[in-house]
């Protein structure tokens, strides 16, 4: 047998070279006299059957990428998968598919851009890499889909196995890691989130559905299953209704809780605001890279919009997989807060980030209480003699006393009530309150872990590294969303998203394990 990977040998061969596949042609004469014949065509014949002969391990080349995975898969302790299996040797049953093949396929199938069961299932009938990996044998999308969200614990593990051996390989050294978020949408949509008065009435309704329900023997196969959707309706329902309570508790007023809503079929899924403008129930993917090749080291889903208490549970995962924190994180504005700075600080992590100027935090303070920023403090002079300040319209604010937010000390002015209801500048400067005079704080003395952090920031070396976090930390968010279409979950529930944000991040370490490990025998130390 020569070395192609298919011969067919045809059972009827009816099409012999040099014969017309169509009926013989008429003979046209020509203006000239002369014969004119028209052209003559091969055609094929489809009433005929084909055996075809396939050498599987000819499929692929020995470099093809479906063999390093199934090798790095082997190397890897895969055992927390079978505890859940219910097949067990000796005993009656069909067997179930081994752990190793169906991370195999799924891997391999997101590094081709195949992200959905039904689509790898379809797939897997012609595609090479696909046929060599299954041995010409096929998964059921459905097995697919429940292996890729339903072993989340077991993924977790696999993720972990999967870092400690390219720290191995030194591919992670954790000297310095780039952390951002980036919003994707939920399954669930926007048009079914309700108030609590809805919620409430729905479950009512559904257990009453469940309670009706008959038991025991006797019920048809579809019977059974509309109970167990009715049981689940009610599940989902009463999920909801507890997540409902606890976006009423981070509510400030009580006009708010009682506008308060939740999805009634994804109740941990969250409003939240994209970058193209639109607002749509979501997760907030937070990734944690590793500067150093790029792999990434923890990925969590959070369910708040804002970023701002994003890093301490970023570090804790890289730790969880790791078991050691980064010894620097980079991270943009959205993260950078007195909290996170002292957080940082007592973990000895060396956070690098940008710092708004006090002037302009200052200014935007104004803006959101309605005074014009041209008349924020820092546009008071300061008179250190008398310990008072002078006003852009010339009138004196006496000392009054000193005060303290967040770690930073205060010096407080008035000004007399009666010189701001007179004054020209006063809608500007003093909208709310005239007749008690305008009240300025002046920052006497910065938060001490901020002002280290803005002296550290103030450095050409700081703004160095700070520069490269948009390639590094960036960079994973574009082969989730644009390469492995991660930019709606398939899924419903914060957990099985979790499970497949999870996927697509190890697809993107294993391509880099392919890239740079593989066949270096010296680095590809695995085992
Ligand atoms: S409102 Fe009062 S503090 Fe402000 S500019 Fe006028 S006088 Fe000065």
């Amino acid at each position: 047998m020569s070395k192609q990977a298919t011969q067919e040998v045809l059972l009827e061969m009816p099409v012999v070279e040099g014969q017309p596949a169509t009926a013989p042609l008429a003979e046209l004469p020509a203006g000239n006299g002369s014969v004119d014949r028209r052209p003559k065509y091969r055609g094929v014949d489809r009433n005929q059957q084909t055996m075809a002969v396939i050498d599987v391990e000819e499929l692929i080349g020995d470099d093809h990428k479906a063999r390093a995975i199934w090798e790095l898969l082997g190397k890897l302790d895969l055992s927390k998968f079978g505890e859940q299996v219910k097949s067990r040797e000796g005993e009656a049953g069909r067997p179930a598919w081994e752990p190793r093949l169906l991370s195999s396929v799924w891997l391999y199938g997101y590094s081709e851009g195949i992200t959905s069961a039904r689509e790898l299932e379809r797939v897997m009938e012609h595609e090479p890499g696909l046929k060599w990996l299954m041995g010409l044998a096929s998964i059921n999308h459905h097995t697919l889909s429940d292996f890729r969200v339903k072993r989340k614990e077991e993924l977790d593990e696999l993720f972990a196995q999967m870092l400690v051996a390219m720290e191995e390989a030194q591919l992670v050294t954790l000297e310095r890691v780039m952390h951002d978020g980036t919003k994707v949408r939920a399954r669930s949509g926007s048009d079914v989130f309700r108030r609590e008065q809805t919620v409430k009435e729905r479950l009512e309704k559904a257990r009453e559905l469940v309670k009706e329900d008959p038991q025991g023997e006797g019920r048809t196969r579809r019977e059974a299953a509309q109970q167990r959707a009715r049981r689940e309706r009610e599940e989902r329902l009463q999920a909801a209704l507890e997540e409902l309570k606890k976006i009423q508790e981070s509510k400030k007023s009580e006009e708010e809780k009682k506008k308060a809503r939740v999805s009634m079929s994804e109740a941990e899924a969250r409003f939240m605001k994209h970058g193209d403008g639109g607002i749509a129930p979501s997760y907030n993917v937070q990734v944690s890279t590793d500067a150093a090749n790029g792999v990434i080291v923890g990925v969590e889903l959070s369910q708040q919009a804002s970023d701002d208490r994003g890093l301490e549970p970023a570090v804790a995962e890289v730790e969880k997989n790791l078991g050691r924190e980064p010894k620097q994180v980079v991270a943009d504005g959205g993260f950078i807060n007195r909290d996170s700075m002292e957080k940082m600080e007592a973990r000895e992590i060396d956070l690098i980030g940008p710092l708004k100027d006090p002037r302009e935090r200052s200014e935007a303070a104004m803006k959101a209480s309605g005074i014009d920023p041209q008349y924020a403090p820092h546009f008071f002079i300061w008179d250190e003699k008398s310990n008072t300040l002078k006003c852009p319209a010339g009138a004196t604010l006496e000392y009054v006393g000193g005060s303290q937010k967040s770690g930073n000390q205060y010096r407080q002015y008035r000004a007399q009530g009666g010189e701001c209801v007179g004054c020209s500048e006063q809608k500007k400067c003093c909208p709310r309150t005239p007749e008690k005079g305008r009240m300025v704080s002046r920052l006497e003395k910065e938060n001490e872990v901020v002002a280290r952090f803005r002296e550290k920031m103030s450095t050409e070396e700081a703004k160095q590294i700070y520069r490269q976090r948009g390639a590094v930390a960036e960079f994973p968010f574009a082969i989730l969303k644009e390469r492995f279409g991660l930019r709606k979950f398939r899924v419903f529930g914060k957990r099985k998203a979790e499970a497949e944000a999870m996927w697509a991040c190890l697809a993107h370490n294993v391509m880099i394990w392919v890239r740079l490990c593989w066949h270096k025998p010296a680095t590809a130390a695995t085992a």
